[in-house]
């Protein structure tokens, strides 16, 4: 069995429109919710597009402002977003390699996965 860390502490930072996370081993992950939310896993916003993940388009301050985060079995927790959306299951492994750090991410975001309103061409 493969062993995943999962995160021990999560917190929602308004202010900068960020989820916090720390892991089972110490790792801080500070993802930027429009990352999170550009990036939902669940069928409706990925449809069958197969392994790349689809980036959604993101309009409106509601869509990036979490209202709750809850516990999936224990393996993923999903995230109920400001306009009521709630079916994406964001596994810890997921999570994990979605972390924006320096560390996991040397190369750094793209500026479209980094700011509310900036959209892909
Ligand atoms: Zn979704
Ligand atoms: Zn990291």
């Amino acid at each position: 069995m493969s062993y995943y860390p999962y995160p021990v502490e999560i917190e929602y930072k308004s202010a900068t429109d960020a989820l916090q996370m720390v892991f089972s081993d110490d790792h801080v992950s500070v993802f930027p919710t429009v990352l999170l939310r550009g990036l939902c896993p669940c069928a409706k916003c990925q449809g069958h597009s197969g392994d790349r993940a689809k980036w959604q388009t993101i309009s409106r301050r509601t869509q990036i402002e979490v209202e709750n985060v809850q516990p999936v079995g224990s393996y993923a927790l999903t995230i109920t977003w400001g306009d009521g959306h709630d079916t994406g299951i964001y596994s810890f492994q997921r999570l994990r390699e979605m972390c924006p750090c320096p560390e996991c991410t040397p190369e750094g975001l793209p500026a479209y996965q980094r700011e509310f309103g900036v959209q892909p061409e």
